[in-house]
């Protein structure tokens, strides 16, 4: 194993390379018994041409990074890791079985719709005049080669990673596979604790097994996406989701849900088939219009022992929509049905097509269930304007316009308060991270308020000593 070691203290150090102050390209650098651990290695989105900058190089040399410990398969935790074996990374990428399993899925999609513009997300925000299609990323093969460099952990089993390095998985009820991770590092004689939350999930969300309590650490770098924000109940969302049903078949039209394809898509297909087994929604055909969901619904069914099933008498079924032509003609039929589509933003995705069709159709119903950025197509439909601009058109946006919140799978502030108030006291210094600035300080004055008293949320480039 390489050893590269560029450390002023006798313990290790964090340095915020990403999430910093924001909610994308999640990536700390761990400098420990003279080894050097990333955690994460996702993709930057959002403005273009620093998203590309930051996607394109490192801050460090690939080559000397020893390992990668990878918390969850969203592209903004893992979607860089292509790019990092590109670049000359050879070690082992440590997560949980199913994540290395969705990862499969989810990088051999990302190098062949994203691989060229991966870096250009906010296409529909971007300024700068293209010059010819940006450098491609990385490709299949590079994918392909970071699946076979991942090393399977399962959770509550410590493994040694390094000499003087323990790592040890905790369920983080975020998706499948998803993983908090601890480093129990061992150096100059001393022992200490880094605690990596990843992305928290919710309680009482039986669809996927609760997230474990945050154990105490000398260091915890914790998400922070809605640490100021409390969720709606799954009940009520249930009624909301009955009425816009109800509704909107009773004048003829089509639901329309845009959705991110590993996560959302999931609890949602879950609850509307549940809802509909109990008779709280009306028997409606469900339809999911991403052939990346229907490979995830693949690996979700491999882990029935800790995914809920929906299944019973009156259980709908789904039908997973893969090729062009059955998108096209889903998208032309006149059946009221529902359709969840993929493109949680509207800003990409198959969801598209459907706008397109049925933006200015006074009977359909769009329900948007994601978190809408500033400037994205989603946050602009939400917009009280009587029209929306996309595509070249101005459009009459007679369609209804509907924003449902409960269907989130992240932590939300009772949520931290619970998975972390038994640590209150006993974690030395806290940083928040993976939250914009007024999220995170909502959450670092709750924190305080319980017992925290070393909490910062770090700007990029940022260390964090652990003594
Ligand atoms: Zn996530």
């Amino acid at each position: 194993m390489k050893r590269y070691s560029t450390q002023t203290n006798d313990g290790p150090r964090v340095t915020f390379w990403g999430a910093a102050q924001s909610v994308t390209g999640s990536m700390h650098l761990v400098e420990a018994a003279g080894r050097r651990i990333l955690l994460d290695c996702g993709l930057v989105h959002g403005k273009k041409d620093e998203a590309r900058k930051r996607n394109a190089s490192f801050p460090f040399a690939p080559l000397s990074i020893d390992a990668v410990v990878l918390s969850h398969a969203h592209i903004d935790h893992c979607g860089n890791l292509p790019n990092l074996v590109r670049q000359g990374f050879d070690g082992p990428i440590y997560c949980t079985p199913a994540t290395r399993d969705l990862l499969a899925v989810v990088l051999g999609d990302s190098a062949r719709v994203k691989g060229h513009a991966a870096v250009a997300v906010g296409a529909t925000h971007g300024n700068g005049a293209a010059s010819g299609p940006p450098p491609r990323l990385y490709t299949r093969s590079d994918a392909d080669r970071a699946v076979l460099q991942c090393v399977a952990v399962p959770y509550e089993m410590p493994h040694e990673i390094a000499a003087g390095i323990q790592l040890r998985f905790l369920d983080a009820g975020h998706i499948l596979g998803s993983a908090m991770a601890e480093l129990t590092v061992t150096q100059s004689g001393k022992v200490s604790r880094i605690l990596f939350t990843g992305d928290l999930g919710r309680r009482g969300l039986p669809f996927l097994r609760e997230p474990s309590d945050v154990p105490s650490s000398d260091l915890l770098i914790c998400e922070s996406t809605y640490g100021g924000r409390f969720h709606e109940g799954m009940e009520q969302t249930a009624v909301k989701m009955s009425e816009v049903v109800r509704r909107t078949l009773a004048r003829g039209g089509k639901v329309l849900i845009p959705a991110f394809s590993l996560g959302r898509t999931q609890i949602v297909v879950h609850y509307l088939r549940c809802w509909m087994r109990d008779g709280l929604l009306p028997q409606t055909p469900i339809y999911v219009d991403s052939p990346l969901a229907a490979d995830i619904a693949e690996v979700y069914e491999r882990y029935s022992d800790v995914v809920e099933t929906a299944e019973g008498p009156g259980t709908p079924d789904v039908t997973y929509v893969r090729t062009a032509e059955d998108s096209k003609a889903l998208s032309e039929s006149s059946d009221p049905c529902i359709v969840v589509a993929s493109g949680g933003m509207c800003d990409t995705g198959r969801i598209l097509t459907y706008l397109r069709q049925y933006i200015d159709d006074p009977r359909a119903t769009i329900v948007l269930v994601s978190y809408q950025a500033t400037h994205s197509l989603g946050a602009k439909l939400l917009e009280k304007g009587p029209t929306v601009r996309f595509h070249g058109h101005v459009w009459n946006k007679w369609a209804e316009v509907v924003e449902l919140k409960g269907f989130s799978g992240h932590a939300d502030q009772k949520d931290f308060m619970a998975l972390l108030g038994a640590s209150a006291g006993k974690t030395r210094q806290v940083r928040l991270v993976h939250g914009e600035p007024e999220q995170a300080a909502a959450l670092a004055k709750s924190l305080r308020e319980h017992g925290f008293t070393d909490v910062k949320a770090p700007h990029l480039k940022d260390t964090a000593e652990v003594a």
